[in-house]
Order: C-alpha cells, then sequence, then structure tokens
C-alpha cells in the first residue's frame, strides 16, 4: 500500500519550486537592502519557550502545537511561528552585543495543528523579520514600508495597510477596564470565546469574527482615547513617517493583539485578493517579550507572512514567474556514449546547462526529447565526431547545423544565448 503525506501538508513540486524561489530571492534581496540579516533557527524548541513566548491562553499555545516527548523525556514542541525562537537565539547568543539594533529576518517551515483550508496547512511557510533593540518609530516605519516594499515588488496590487496602536504596559489598564464596564451589560450576546475572553483578556473581543461585526463594537471605547502621552506621541511619529513617505494607511481601531508582551504598533496588511478580512502580513511590536523570555527589557518590533497565501494571491493576480528555465543545449548520441558523456561533463564543468538521453533511443526518438526539452540546441556526436573529435550543433529553432571542434562546442553555445 502506498503511504501518502500526513493531512495538512504538502509537496511542493518542481514546476512550484521556481514561484517559491523567485518569491524567496525578492525576500532576501529586499532584506539586504533594508540591512536585514538572515537567521535559521531549530525547527523545535522545548515547549516551554512557546509557553511563555506565545503565552498560555491563546489558541495557538493551548490547541495547536505539536508537542511531544522525546526519548530523553523533555517536551518538545515544533515552532509554530519563529519569534519566539529567534528571540531565543538572540539572547541565547548575545546577539545585542555587537549592535544596539540587530535586525533578523528567517524564512521557513512552521507548524500548527489547525483544520487544514486553502493556504493555511499544518506545515506551513513564513517569512518574517524582527528588528531588535531599538524603539524609534523609525524602527516600526522601516519594518512596514519593508512589508509594503516586498508585497508591491512581488507585484501585489490592492493592499491596505491597517494600523492601530495598542498602547502599553502604562496605559493599556485604564483602556481594559473601560471595554470591561462597556461589554459588562453585553455579555449574553457575545459567542462563548468572547465570554472567556471578557475575563482574561477584553481587548480579544474587539477581533472576534463572530462578534467583530455586531452594532454595539462601534461604539465601544477606542484605545486612542486612553493612550499615556508616550504611546500617543509614538503613534503620531509613526503615522508622520509613513505619511512622508508616501503610504497610505487606515486606522483600524479593531486591530488589537492578544497578549500583554505586545506595545504601541500593530499593522496588518490586506490584500484584495485574499477577500476583504484577508491579512497578507501581520506585526506588530512587542517591547515586553524579551523579559518575558528571561532578557533584560529590550523593545523590538516584527512581521510575518505566510507564503503559502502570499502564492495564492499572486497566481490570482496572474504574477508568478513565467517560462522554464533554458537548458543550453540537450546531448544526442549515436552509439559514442563515452564520447558523449565526456562532452556533457565538459559543457557542465565549464557551467552550462546540458541535459542528455541515457536511454540509447533512436536518433529520431532523442532528438524529439531534445526538442522537448526547451534546450536551444542539439550537440550530437557520432562515430565521425569521435574519429574527428568534433560535434555536430543543431539550432533546435533555426534548424541550422554545424560541426565544431570539441573546444569550441562551449563558445559556439555561449555565444549564440
Ligand atoms: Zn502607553
Ligand atoms: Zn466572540
Amino acid at each position: 500500500m502506498l503511504i501518502n503525506a500526513p493531512r495538512g501538508t504538502k509537496d511542493i513540486l518542481p514546476d512550484q519550486i521556481k514561484n517559491w524561489i523567485a518569491v524567496e530571492n525578492k525576500m532576501r534581496e529586499i532584506c539586504a537592502r533594508y540591512g536585514y540579516d538572515e537567521i535559521r533557527t531549530p525547527i523545535f524548541e522545548h515547549t516551554e519557550l512557546f509557553q511563555r513566548g506565545i503565552g498560555e491562553g491563546t489558541d495557538v499555545v493551548d490547541k495547536e502545537m505539536y508537542t511531544f516527548v522525546d526519548r530523553g523525556n523533555r517536551s518538545i514542541t515544533l515552532r509554530p511561528e519563529n519569534t519566539a525562537s529567534v528571540i531565543r537565539a538572540y539572547l541565547q547568543n548575545k546577539l545585542y552585543a555587537a549592535s544596539t539594533l540587530v535586525k533578523l529576518f528567517y524564512i521557513g517551515s512552521m507548524f500548527r495543528y489547525d483544520r487544514p483550508q486553502a493556504g493555511r496547512l499544518r506545515e506551513f511557510h513564513q517569512f518574517g523579520v524582527e528588528a531588535i533593540g531599538e524603539g524609534n518609530p523609525e524602527v516600526d516605519a522601516e519594518v512596514i514600508l519593508l512589508a509594503l516594499d516586498l508585497l508591491r515588488e512581488l507585484g501585489l496590487e490592492g493592499l491596505t495597510l491597517k494600523l492601530n496602536t495598542v498602547g502599553c504596559p502604562k496605559c493599556r489598564p485604564v483602556y481594559r477596564q473601560k471595554l470591561t464596564h462597556f461589554f459588562s451589560d453585553k455579555l449574553d450576546e457575545l459567542c462563548g470565546d468572547c465570554r472567556t475572553r471578557y475575563e482574561k483578556n477584553p481587548m480579544r473581543i474587539l477581533d472576534c469574527k463572530i462578534d467583530g461585526g455586531k452594532e454595539f463594537m462601534e461604539e465601544a471605547p477606542k484605545i486612542k482615547d486612553c493612550l499615556c502621552d508616550e504611546c500617543r506621541e509614538h503613534f503620531r511619529q509613526v503615522q508622520e513617517l509613513l505619511t512622508a513617505v508616501g503610504v497610505e494607511y487606515e486606522i483600524d481601531a479593531r486591530l488589537v493583539r492578544g497578549l500583554d508582551y505586545y506595545t504601541k504598533t500593530a499593522f496588518e496588511i490586506r490584500c484584495d485578493e485574499l477577500g476583504a478580512q484577508a491579512a497578507v502580513a501581520g506585526g506588530g511590536r512587542y517591547d515586553g517579550l524579551i523579559e518575558e523570555l528571561g532578557g533584560i527589557s529590550t523593545p523590538a518590533i516584527g512581521f510575518a507572512l505566510g507564503i503559502e497565501r502570499l502564492l495564492i494571491a499572486l497566481e490570482k493576480k496572474d504574477r508568478l514567474p513565467k517560462g522554464e528555465d533554458a537548458i543550453d543545449g540537450f546531448v544526442v548520441s549515436m552509439g559514442a556514449a563515452a564520447y558523449a558523456f565526456e562532452l556533457m561533463s565538459a559543457l557542465r564543468r565549464a557551467g552550462l546547462r546540458i541535459a542528455t538521453d541515457f536511454a540509447k533511443r533512436s536518433m529520431k526518438a532523442q532528438m524529439k526529447l531534445a526538442a522537448r526539452s526547451g534546450a536551444r540546441f542539439a550537440l550530437i556526436v557520432g562515430e565521425d565526431e569521435v574519429r574527428d573529435r568534433t560535434v555536430t550543433i543543431k539550432n533546435l529553432s533555426t534548424s541550422e547545423q554545424s560541426t565544431v571542434a570539441f573546444d569550441d562546442v562551449k563558445e559556439a553555445v555561449v555565444q549564440c544565448r
């Protein structure tokens, strides 16, 4: 019996890889421009890292983690996101020693045990950046701009930047109190989850998928009326910087983040192609996380985007890269296997892309394969060529044919590239 891949996982097949590589290349290119260095952290970590770094009481930690006990009796979890791991690596490797602002990016698979749906797999891929060490609004604006530049340069249109602030430990308690008061006579109208949120974290009621659209939500207290001076000024400056570089945004008071370590800026980028409510990227400031993970209080901000969802949006926009990678030559051999092998190896070592057929088919069949391979040239060798140490080159688009010395093949092929 054949064994299939587990539910919620997907093979990325050779004909899709070029899309992934194109997207990843663009990510690396933009990050280089903005001065972000790549980091690769382990796929699995101690479970405690995510319990503390994402937070118990969140769906991710309570319901969606791939957690198991390893043979050494440790509780291990496949990473459900990468921020906690990056911060752990930052602290463990003392990256702060080299510079006050450490700018990192990552590309890799994450794992969540969720109901699989289009663009949301159990093994999925994220790109993200983390800027650790500075609390300036310039860093917030830079991170947002990086995300927008990436999506625009990949060819996505119809992008909307949603912006909000979630305050800080100084001003948020006031806001929470107002929310608690506001919802106290509406509990009957809220869903079950929100009744729990009411006790634990009433801010999260605001972005509930079930209750979020209800009419009374419009009247809910707004955080902007509760901000401390520092948070208010920070938010004003972020907006000023974005405006200065021509970035449009919408303030969305319902854009909240569930956990205490999130502070100040929260943002989301939505894309028409994914539906009105669907974010293609999301992030924000988390000045409280590093302390939560045992470091000294350090400001930081980041965002992440799901690559599968990005590819879906690009596909709908017809923005995926087109065309096959050209093959330079297809070696066709008539009873000259060793010579053909020598030719192919020499050309590959010289940097050319060479294909062939090892099945010793007829000349006609090999020529057909050569045409189908997309190669520009058939490089034909038989008894005559072996004797004269030559190669017959046939241009597969013009059918022009010529015979050149073995050592001149590379140049002949490269010239016509
Ligand atoms: Zn504040
Ligand atoms: Zn709800």
